[in-house]
């Protein structure tokens, strides 16, 4: 039973007071069908929208099931229209993009009943208001009466005691209006029907009760039939809507509406797009700017060099070899990473008698491994012969001209540690004109070229060059002299080189070792070498032999070079020189295809156990990319917000178009936060749609699938933690702006929502 006891309700608008309702005594029971008339503006409906839980009142009781409902707050009055109410309106108030089967069976989906146990039950319903044949029909295509008896449909499919309907044949021809009227007939046994017309004659046959209406003030009360012996009125029962079915739903309203649709991923491409570019654009920068620089340590600074070692200095085995080899991104390895830091220079002081003036060419050059070379020349061909080499130099400091004259020519080669060797140019090529640019920009700042050398000049040295690296010592008479190298400074009066003019065991000393002696002469005498670096130490034990002078020295040693070059240096046979120096290797080179996947190949080394120097990396910086990044992140920072707030009034835009749904979910009585959550996975989606179509974009440009030459820069830099970090922005935003929409969506009331509907 429904009961009203001095009910009174009151407008309050700019000040003026109008009452809606006065002081209205009213019990309605089962079974009833009751029909309000009254003039217009006389107080039908908000005495139904008062019984419908739809509107608030201010004075009197109104009992429920024997309930009171006066202390009522906003959830209980929307628990109690879910329990017991459902509202036929004259406006009908479907979802018109859904079909006549979706729009039934949307009621019970907010029941949180599953799509699969309703779909019975909601065909039987649609074949019962008669519109079988038009089940998957959208319900904007159907025609007034039509729509009616859809909302109808969805009363029933509700199964709440109380129907209540406000004047739902007001907007029918008066042929639909008798359908819409038969059916409520029908329905009527059990349920109380309570219909507000002012074309009384319409619902003559049916009512059992007339209620007429006047200034608010019930003015006829008429029982028509006699009431059948009252049931109880029975509240149905409902659950919170699952997840699934909020799934479902965001889902199904997500395509729901094809320009919304296309309009909102558009918004939203266009939202990560923005984002995705000026954050690919920051790192891209950075990325140049890291690659211009230089390194004090590394001569040769190719950013494509990744030094690798054991973090214990052992030595690397052929099986270290083959596990490089499968460094991601691998192109080439040069084992003696020792002497890739040198540069072969031309010796000037020979080169300038032997070869002719202008066109002798200056070449200032580190060594490469073979298999940088390119497999085709700018002329010439590949080495053959130990002393044979092949050059890449730079086309702004060599000309093709000095080059071709060059060929087939043997020039005076030295290294750093002044040795000497002899070289026969058979080919040549430009650095920096190479096809696959994978040679030219940054390689190597410093301009030097590269040079292609046998095994045995590269043995020769290597064994220099760790020389040079070395602290290495001798003991003479019972004192130890530093040797002159790199790495002791430079500093010592003796170095050591090796010539085949002495014989193994034994040493050729200058005269000032002799005069470290009390006897004035060192021959026969031990002297003990040692040496030490990060690697290995070891010593040998010589015997000196003999004396050389500036007046003997070219005979004895049989050379050519100046005394100033020669004076200081003990000679060793080279073999003992090899037992000092010519251990195995320690510090090899991986070179990769690309300098943007240093980071992949450094961490897949380092997974493996390897000391890992990156020479992208590890450059000093002219320009300090921390400095630039205080300036550009904050601009790039403005220029997203910016595109934000655009995006997001945009999107309040296409939404505000669909709070007539939403409106209709809370006709429906769904709560507040399922209807958010229902947006969130709509949002979510799209937004998750519209930054696959991206990603897919930014790959197909990055793999050169699509050409577009200016963004594939762009675009390399990005990686997979970038793109997460992108993704979690994206959703952040879709958050906020749902978030912000529902709150505006649920400030109103109810009835207000559903008044601007009206
Ligand atoms: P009916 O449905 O019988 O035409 P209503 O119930 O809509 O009448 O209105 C009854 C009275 O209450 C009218 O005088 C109307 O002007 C007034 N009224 C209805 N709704 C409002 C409102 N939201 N604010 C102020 N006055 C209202
Ligand atoms: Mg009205």
């Amino acid at each position: 039973m429904l009961k009203l006891k001095n009910l009174s309700k009151f407008y309050y608008s700019k000040g003026i007071i109008a009452s809606g309702l006065n002081r209205v005594n009213l019990e309605l029971f089962p079974g009833e069908f009751v029909v309000i008339t009254g003039e217009s503006g006389s107080g039908k409906s908000t005495l139904i929208n008062v019984i419908s839980g739809l509107d608030s009142y201010e004075e009197g009781e109104m009992y429920i099931d024997g309930k009171e409902t006066s202390h009522y707050t906003v959830n209980d009055f929307e628990n109690y229209r879910r329990s017991y109410i459902a509202n036929i309106f004259q406006s009908f108030n479907l979802v018109s993009s859904y079909t006549v089967f979706q729009n039934v069976e949307l009621v019970l989906l907010v029941e949180g009943r599953s799509r699969k146990d309703v779909k019975d039950k909601v065909d039987a319903i649609i074949d019962k208001v008669g519109l079988s044949s038009f089940r998957n029909t959208k319900v904007s295509k159907l025609s007034g009466g039509q729509k009616q008896r859809v909302a109808i449909a969805r009363a029933l499919a509700k199964e709440t005691p109380i129907i209540v309907a406000d004047e739902p044949t007001g907007n029918l021809d008066s042929k639909s209006a008798l359908g819409i009227v038969e059916l409520l007939k029908n329905v009527a046994e059990d349920h109380l029907v309570i219909v507000v017309t002012h074309n009384y004659d319409q619902f003559e046959d049916c009512a059992t009760r007339r209620i007429k209406l006047s200034d608010g003030r019930i003015i006829e009360d008429e029982v028509l039939v006699p009431r059948k012996e009252a049931k109880e009125i029975e509240a149905v029962k409902t659950t919170p809507m699952s997840w699934s079915n909020k799934l479902q739903l965001g889902f199904r309203n997500t395509f729901n509406i094809i320009p919304k649709f296309l309009l909102l991923l558009l918004v939203f491409l266009f939202l990560s797009g923005s984002v995705i570019m000026q954050y690919a654009g920051i790192k891209a920068n950075n990325d140049a700017f890291e690659g211009w620089g230089y390194n004090s340590f590394f001569q040769n600074n190719n950013d494509r060099r990744v030094v690798v070692k054991h973090s214990d200095n052992s030595e690397m085995q052929e099986e270290d070899y083959e596990k490089l080899k499968k460094t991601p991104h691998f192109r080439s390895l040069f084992k003696d990473d020792i002497i890739l830091d040198l540069s072969f220079v031309t010796d000037n002081s020979s080169n300038l008698e032997s070869n002719e003036g202008p066109k002798s060419i200056y070449i200032d050059a580190h060594p490469a491994p073979m298999e940088e070379m390119p497999k085709k020349l700018l002329m010439g061909e590949r080495p053959k012969a130990d002393d044979e080499a092949v050059i890449g130099v730079y086309s702004m400091m060599v000309s093709e001209d000095e080059l071709k004259y060059q060929l087939g020519k043997t020039m005076d080669i030295t290294d750093q540690s002044g040795v000497k060797y002899k070289i026969k140019i058979t080919g040549a090529y430009y650095i920096d004109k190479q096809k696959n640019g994978q040679d030219a920009g940054t390689a190597d700042l410093t301009g030097a070229g590269k040079i292609f050398l046998s095994d045995a000049v590269l043995s020769r040295a290597r064994t220099a060059q760790i020389n040079s690296i070395s602290r290495t010592e001798v003991l003479i008479n019972g004192k130890k002299y530093p040797l002159m190298s790199s790495a002791s400074g430079g500093g010592g009066q003796f170095s050591l080189y090796s010539s085949d003019s002495v014989s193994e065991g034994y040493a050729i000393v200058p005269e000032e070792v002799d005069s470290l002696y009390e006897s004035g002469s060192s021959r026969w005498k031990n002297l003990v070498f040692s040496t030490k670096n990060i690697y290995f130490s070891d010593s040998v034990t010589l015997t000196s032999i003999d004396t050389y002078t500036k007046n003997n020295y070219k005979k004895k040693l049989d050379t050519e070079e100046p005394f100033e070059d020669v004076s200081g240096r003990i000679y060793v046979n080279p073999k003992d020189f090899d037992t000092l120096f010519l251990k195995g290797n320690f510090q090899s080179t991986v070179y990769i295809d690309e300098r943007k996947n240093a980071d992949e190949a450094v961490s897949w080394l380092k997974k493996n156990g390897y000391t890992v120097v990156s020479l992208a990396k590890a450059k000093a910086q002219f320009i300090d990319t921390d400095i630039m990044n205080i300036i550009t992140v904050p601009l790039n920072l403005v220029v997203v917000i910016g595109i934000f707030f655009i995006c997001y009034f945009v999107i309040r835009l296409i939404l505000r178009s669909r709070s007539t749904y939403f409106s209709t979910l809370r006709l429906l009585c769904l709560d507040m936060k399922s209807i958010k959550q229902i947006l969130d996975v709509e949002l979510i989606f799209i937004i998750n749609l519209a930054y696959f179509i991206l990603i897919a974009f930014i790959r197909a440009v990055a793999t050169d699938l699509i050409h577009i030459s200016f963004l594939k820069p762009i675009f390399e830099f990005l990686k997979l933690s970038d793109y997460i970090v992108l993704y979690v922005i994206m959703v952040i935003l879709a958050y906020i702006i749902s978030r912000k929409f529902s709150k505006k969506l649920f400030k109103k009331s109810a009835m207000s929502t559903f008044r601007e509907e009206v």
